[in-house]
């Protein structure tokens, strides 16, 4: 069954608004032709969201279901970092994590728990799945959903900071600029160096999870939370899904061919149950 997955796996993303500091690249510097104003509501920018914040959002996730079939999982801290709250430390290892690594005694040999083997970080090895960035463009026509790119409209944010001093007048003490995308609408590329059932079987489960639970603080993505920001539906597209059929699902004026109906019976009535199956089948088997 496995066979039947492509390497590549899209995860769809919506969001209203989306601010992950000040690390959203911009190509504003080519599409402004040296007149860029930061607030003009007609800049027609693109640009990248880097995959540091998705990859940690989804890893949180993982953890969660590795934890819900009583398994632990790899610390993302490297157990001889320099840890400046060293007892959160110890309670993380608590709490359902281990020590990143303890689960291999070697590395490059043996595969360790499942959050190792996707995400590796340790003794050199990179993790079998790869995190892209989302390429993001206001222009839909010019998104290409088929390479993980999103419709987004980027946006700087103003923000006075003023004085609560009542003889103030609130009167500004200072300017914060906060970069975020808006309205964010595509897909997140992921692509896996070695396939294995129990890796779809994961993401899937997780994903369903980030999606259920989004507007619990913990699982929202990016640095603005306790602003509305962060807060996204996603879903994994069905993995038996061709690329034309992909496009379809961002395509407004079509719906679901029969034939992508027949592949979400599969996928939900075979697929799935089969990769979730083999994957607590392999956290049981996990020291
Ligand atoms: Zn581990």
């Amino acid at each position: 069954m496995i066979e039947d997955i492509d390497n590549d796996v899209f995860v769809r993303i919506q969001t209203d608004l989306l601010v992950v500091g000040d690390s959203i690249m911009t190509d504003r510097h080519h599409a402004s032709n040296g007149n860029y104003e930061d607030d003009d509501p007609q800049n027609q920018i693109g640009g990248i969201i880097p995959a540091f914040p998705l990859s940690g959002w989804l890893r949180h996730g993982m953890e969660e279901i590795v934890d819900k079939y009583d398994g632990t999982a790899c610390h993302p801290g490297k157990a001889t970092a320099n840890f400046i709250k060293s007892d959160v430390y110890e309670r993380d290892l608590d709490g359902g994590y281990h020590e990143k690594g303890a689960c291999t005694d070697d590395p490059k040999e043996d595969d360790g728990c499942v959050v190792f083997d996707l995400f590796g970080g340790f003794g050199g090895v990179p993790g079998k799945v790869m995190r892209r960035p989302i390429k993001f463009n206001p222009i839909r026509s010019s998104v290409d959903y088929t390479r993980g790119e999103a419709e987004g409209h980027y946006r700087r944010l103003n923000r006075n900071i003023v004085s609560r001093n009542r003889e103030d007048n609130r009167e500004p003490l200072r300017n914060a600029k906060v970069d975020a995308v808006a309205n964010l609408d595509g897909c997140w590329h992921l692509s896996f160096r070695e396939m294995k059932p129990e890796f779809i079987g994961l993401l899937a489960e997780s994903i369903d999870f980030l999606d259920t639970h989004k507007t619990d603080f913990m699982y929202q993505l990016g640095g603005a939370r306790n602003f509305g920001a962060g807060i996204v539906d996603c879903h994994l597209i069905n993995p038996l899904y061709e690329e034309r059929e992909l496009k379809r699902v961002f395509d407004r004026g079509k719906s679901n061919t029969s034939k992508m109906d027949e592949k979400d019976d599969h996928w939900a009535a075979e697929y799935r149950p089969a990769f979730v199956d083999t994957l607590e089948e392999r956290i049981e088997e996990e020291p």
